[in-house]
């Protein structure tokens, strides 16, 4: 099975209604026929009225940048799988390192998170990556084993199947410091060879993993041009329609 290659704008807490449709008509203006998913992340309030805007267009999707892991009731403030679902939302970001460490969400709350996303028809996006600390230490695959394994082996095979992986060093999320394309190859291979050991080499060869983390309109094609790298998951520079597009076409 060929994997889909994929890049992910995530806006975080930027733009506002305005702004956030001007971006996206901006995306769409300069967009051109590319090999990859496209699949923008804006704030929760503009997901409905940019997912009208790119419904009708071949390889654009929406998605929510978070989920409660409940199904409803009385949790102020949160949004549930099934509202973003309804309101257009194919994709869901859960365990991005601002979420972990900002709002201190854990293993069981993200393994909770991935369990309810699946059964309201969302696809994870399950984001990983060490510290610097972590980095520096030289146990960097040790603690990307435990945040893969703890959060997602529980799944069935048909489950992990439709979950995006994003390897994102915290070390280089906003910081202008990319992984290398070989130091980034070096993880995507490693996570590669942890889903055949627990799954299937079919299941392996299967799944995306996309690289998030300063990844940019001059350094993309270097990333994408690994063998485990299958597109990324942008921060910054989805913000700039001309970059974004600069990485949509940056896949070999
Ligand atoms: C991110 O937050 O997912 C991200 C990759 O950010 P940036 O591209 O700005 O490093």
């Amino acid at each position: 099975m060929k994997r889909k290659k994929i890049v992910a704008g995530n806006w975080k807490m930027n733009k506002n209604f305005s702004e956030a449709l001007n971006l996206t008509s901006e995306i769409l203006n300069l967009s051109e026929k590319t090999n990859c998913i496209k699949i923008i992340i804006p704030p929760f309030p503009f997901i409905h009225a940019i997912n009208e805007i790119l419904k009708s267009k071949i390889d654009f999707y929406t998605g929510a940048q978070n989920v409660h892991d409940q199904e409803q009731g009385a949790f102020t403030g949160e949004v549930s799988a099934s509202a973003l679902s309804s309101v257009g939302a194919k994709y869901i970001l859960i365990g991005h390192s601002e979420r972990r460490i900002f709002f201190n969400e854990d293993a069981q709350f993200l393994k909770n998170k991935i369990n309810t996303a699946l059964k309201n028809q969302l696809l994870p996006i399950y984001c990983f990556g060490e510290s610097l600390l972590e980095r520096e230490s030289g146990n960097y695959l040790k603690v990307i084993e435990k945040q893969i394994s703890e959060v997602l082996f529980h799944l069935q095979e048909n489950e992990i199947l439709n979950t995006v992986l994003a390897y994102e060093p915290v070390w280089a999320i906003g910081t202008g410091k990319t992984a290398s394309p070989e130091q980034a190859q070096e993880v995507h291979q490693f996570v590669r060879s942890l889903i055949k050991n627990q799954y299937s080499i079919e299941t392996a060869e299967s799944i995306s993993i996309l690289y998030g983390g300063s990844c940019n309109a001059q350094n993309a094609k270097a990333l994408f041009s690994m063998a485990d790298i299958d597109g990324g998951l942008i921060g910054g520079a989805s913000l700039k329609a001309e970059d974004f597009n600069t990485i949509t076409n940056s896949f070999s």
